[in-house]
């Protein structure tokens, strides 16, 4: 057994860590997690404001996915994809009965990159199209594939990239410089524009549009209400297929069980990893349409992982999607969601510093500003060199609300297990902290 101090220091000289300058780390050592909290070895109690990385929808230590585990390491823990698996089989069926009913099959992956991957390849064997449209604010994965997807400054160690990945802007409609009379009429305006620009790209060359559903680390941006329809159509219209990438949207957050249920369309393909097991093992997937799943019966599905679909994993995931119904999370999203709603509409009146609030279900951001009128982002894109946000998100960390931010926007997304009464409790230091912003920078 290990100290705190032995801890981290091992991890300090023999780990490198994501996305990160290496020195001057100086990682919270975890000792153990429950619920919505996780604690260091000095007692310290922190509240998971972020379900870490939006992946920990039903909490820590829930006691149902533990025991599904332990009980499939116990018949046996790993065998082929190729060989035929209880716990890969019932999974598939149950996601399959999720989904719409145009969906029929399942490719699982390791996690959401892989799924986003994956998702592409389907999309170009099955149209034999080579481009692939994907939005600047987009966060689809760090591997090649789904590094070139990804529209964030996160894809410029990859550049120049492989060809035929085509960027498009998001419906961010708070940042347009035009002022949209309904969300219609700008979901209108962003189609059109794509059309435009599928149109100018050959759409006989377009194998596959891929969106977040909605838009998560890049700022919770809500697509306006026609938006997705219209993508929709343009897909249907071209012969392109449209791919949702629900690896943090999906399982519950916004308040359905996959996001794009909130405005009634049918993807062709659905990426999903993160709530799917809910950290508890790793497993990401995509959700193939019968008719494309249909087209794999001839033709080479030429896709694969040693641990496609891993029985442990496998085993949690059917764990988590029992979860979900047993312990009536879309019931609480929905509810705890419509007060965290209010709340977050209440800190945009009261303080000077809150531009804009975004919110569904229990998917949320808060986009900072020095003013209202003039929306002039807190810290300039891409650039923060006072360390204000750090600062912001190192004043709720002294309250134990732990979250991470974006740019300008701090992004909250609690478990889906959350009261309302820790929801309050937690957002009155959200509160204090902004008042802080507003006397320092507005
Ligand atoms: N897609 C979205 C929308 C994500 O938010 C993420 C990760 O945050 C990914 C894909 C990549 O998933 P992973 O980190 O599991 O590879």
């Amino acid at each position: 057994m290990c100290t705190a101090k032995e801890i981290k220091e091992k991890t300090l000289k023999y780990t490198l860590t994501t996305w990160s300058k290496q020195a001057g780390r100086d990682p919270i050592v975890v000792k153990k997690t429950d619920g919505i909290y996780y604690w260091d070895y000095d007692g310290n109690r922190y509240t998971d404001m972020s379900s870490q990385l939006v992946n920990v929808n039903l909490g820590h230590g829930n006691p149902d996915i533990v025991a599904a585990i332990k009980a499939q390491a116990d018949k046996y823990c790993f065998i082929s994809p190729a060989i035929a698996s209880e716990p890969r089989a019932l999974l598939a069926e149950k996601l399959v009965k999720l989904l719409p009913e145009n969906f029929g099959k399942i490719f699982f992956t390791n996690a959401g990159a892989d799924a986003n991957e994956n998702a592409i390849k389907i999309a170009r064997l099955y149209t034999g199209r080579k481009k692939v449209f994907s939005r600047y604010r987009s966060y689809h994965g760090s591997s090649f594939g789904a590094g070139n997807l990804t529209g964030e400054p996160c894809r410029y160690p990859l550049e120049p990239g492989s060809p035929c990945f085509v960027k498009f802007f998001d419906p961010y409609v708070y940042r347009e410089k035009i002022r949209f009379a309904s969300e219609r009429e700008a979901a209108a305006f962003y189609v059109a524009k794509l059309r435009e620009q599928v149109i100018y790209e050959n759409p006989d060359e377009v194998a596959a549009i891929v969106m977040e559903t909605i838009t998560g680390s890049n700022g919770v941006i809500i697509p306006p209400d026609g938006y997705l329809e219209g993508v929709r159509k343009l897909c249907d219209e071209f012969g392109i297929v449209m791919v949702c990438d629900e690896v943090m949207a999906g399982f519950c957050r916004t308040g359905k069980m996959f996001a794009f249920e909130n405005w009634g369309i049918q993807p062709d393909l659905v990426s999903f990893a993160k709530g799917v097991t809910c950290g508890y093992t790793q497993l990401g997937g995509v959700a193939v349409s019968t008719k494309i799943a249909s087209y794999f019966d001839d033709h080479l599905l030429s896709c694969g992982l040693t641990y496609s679909g891993h029985p442990l994993s496998c085993a949690a995931g059917c764990a988590c999607v029992d979860a979900y119904e047993k312990y009536h999370i879309l019931e609480n999203v929905q509810k705890v969601g419509k007060v965290l709603g209010e709340i977050l509409e209440e800190l945009k009146a009261k303080h000077a510093c809150v531009g804009d609030v975004r919110y569904k279900g229990l998917f949320s951001a808060i986009e900072l500003v020095r003013s209202k009128e003039t929306r002039e982002p807190l810290v300039p894109y891409g650039k923060d060199p006072e360390g204000i946000m750090k600062g912001i998100i190192g004043e709720l960390k002294k309250r134990f609300f732990m979250t991470y931010s974006h740019e300008n926007m701090v992004i909250v997304a609690p478990p889906l297990i959350i009261t309302e009464a820790q929801l309050r409790e937690e957002m009155a230091k959200m509160d204090e902290v902004l008042s802080l912003v507003d006397a320092k920078y507005c």
